[in-house]
């Protein structure tokens, strides 16, 4: 066991680059107006769209020529909320890439001491570096999260006190620990303390930084909204808030058994009126809305075989499958098979996306983003299944692809860099075999793709998902997986919550 921790693991080269790269004859798919561009030539040097002409552009004899005859070209995937740990590098960024993600804004971090699992902003900064000189196979890490922010819960005990967040006073010297860090912003979570979401909040942007994550459950969407919190996750913040008995989840000691024995009730007694002032409130006040509806899917499906028998597992390793996943999976089965007649998951599921649509129809920015690493969260393959059901909800295809493009990059404030396809703007972008705005799964039809200017052609591609496949399935990658999950003090604490 001693020898597979140690044993050095094989790294994955990327592609050559070039000074210039040609795309010819492509049709570029505009995710602004939906139009698309045909027969056009897209010029990029160096990591940068520089030139996009519908006559032929000439280049020199070194550069690389991609034939785009039949082809469209769409901006560069972003998944909005994932999770990455110190085994990415294997087990996800390859995935990603594979798949068209070339941007993903990771939802978790770390405290002041590298953690055995859990990355940090160190190890993703470092990343980026990495991909601009090209020496390492990763997706563009967006923007920089802190640690989940969630009180004293979740913080280990001989971390410095102002991790726990127990009372205001101790905002600042957190807010100057993430500054330096180089983190964008604070990831808040569920527990933490009223008072000292306030003062979090309003003082977070004294240090540039912005707040994102769940919506503590002591206080309301609307103050939360107000306070400035500028990203929502998951399907359910709408339900915590418009049924009757909304209040005795801001107060109550067990607001986590509350919540499961209202569940039925929450649906059935949804009150939409209210829903959708909050849903203006959230337009006028630019808030974003990642519904992550892959975790709502699963808990939904947990009991179907056709859904648990995924081929996407072959990427996992038997480690996270077995510890976690089986435990979860099992969990939410016996709890779906438990009612005969009503699955209250499915009707979570369902009523998620009618608010979904409900808040995209009111003009609640809506991105796209997976929560890579819960069950049946596959990295990259899952983004796809994302937009499928975004459009399930009622988005329309190019609005779906717009929650992955254009809405992320104005979100991340990158827009003049990423986004859309125009000239100065990085030549993040996918090759596909069809045509996505007539149907949303034609973002799988992946023949290649473009990262800061590198060309992932349809073999390196492949190579990527074997890789990963290799890795999952090793002896030594779980291991390695076991023994970081064992020595990692986050870890412990979260699984003691
Ligand atoms: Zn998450």
């Amino acid at each position: 066991m001693a020898t597979a921790y140690i044993w050095p693991t094989n790294t994955l080269q990327p592609p050559k680059s070039f000074e210039e790269t040609i795309i010819k004859n492509v049709s570029i798919v505009d995710v602004k107006t939906g139009k698309i561009a045909k027969h056009q030539f897209v010029l990029i040097e160096h990591s940068r769209i520089t030139k996009i002409d519908s006559t032929n552009i000439i280049v020199s004899d070194d550069a690389l020529i991609i034939d785009g005859t039949d082809k469209f070209l769409i901006p560069g995937l972003w998944d909005m909320h994932t999770h990455s740990d110190q085994h990415s590098e294997w087990l996800h960024h390859p995935l990603y890439i594979a798949n068209g993600i070339t941007g993903v804004r990771d939802m978790s971090g770390q405290l002041n001491e590298k953690d055995s699992y859990w990355v940090g902003s160190k190890e993703r900064l470092q990343w980026n570096k990495d991909l601009e000189l090209n020496t390492r196979v990763t997706p563009r890490y967006v923007l920089q999260s802190s640690y989940q922010m969630d009180g004293v819960k979740a913080i280990p005990e001989d971390a410095p006190d102002f991790f726990k967040l127990q009372n205001p006073s101790q905002v600042d010297s957190l807010l100057q620990f993430y500054k330096n860090e180089k983190v964008d912003f604070i990831k808040v979570y569920q527990q933490l303390p009223k008072d000292t979401y306030k003062t979090l909040a309003l003082k977070a942007p004294e240090y540039g930084l912005h707040l994102a994550g769940h919506k503590p459950m002591f206080l309301s969407l609307e103050d939360a909204v107000n306070l400035g919190q500028r990203s929502f996750e998951h399907g359910r913040i709408f339900m915590y808030e418009c049924f009757p008995e909304t209040d005795s989840l801001k107060h109550s000691t067990n607001w986590k058994a509350y919540f499961s024995k209202s569940k039925a009730k929450i649906v059935h007694q949804f009150d939409s009126v209210q829903a959708k002032a909050l849903m203006r409130l959230m337009q006028q006040k630019k808030a974003y809305w990642t519904p992550t509806l892959q975790t709502l899917k699963f808990e939904a499906n947990a009991h179907k075989n056709e859904f648990t028998n995924n081929e996407n597992l072959k990427y996992v390793t038997n480690i996270r499958k077995r510890l976690w996943w089986k435990y979860d999976t099992d969990h939410n089965k016996e709890k779906n098979l438990e009612r005969k007649g009503e699955n209250v998951s499915e009707q979570f599921f369902e009523a998620s996306k009618n608010q979904l649509s409900m808040a995209h129809r009111m003009g609640v920015p809506i991105m796209a983003g997976t929560d890579v690493m819960d069950s049946y969260v596959f990295a990259g393959f899952s983004l796809h299944d994302e937009l499928y059901e975004l459009t399930s909800a009622g988005l329309t295809n190019l609005e779906a692809l717009q929650s992955a493009t254009m809405v992320p990059a104005t979100y991340s404030n990158a827009i003049e860099d990423y986004g859309t396809i125009e000239i100065g703007k990085k030549a993040d972008l996918v090759l596909l075999d069809k045509n996505p705005l007539q149907d949303i799964n034609n973002t799988k039809s992946i023949n290649g793709v473009l990262l800061n200017g590198v060309y992932y052609d349809e073999e390196k591609l492949r190579e990527l998902k074997a890789f990963t496949e290799t890795a999952a399935g090793s002896f030594h990658m779980n291991v390695k997986t076991f023994v970081s999950l064992l020595n990692s003090p986050l870890i412990r604490v979260q699984f003691a919550d």
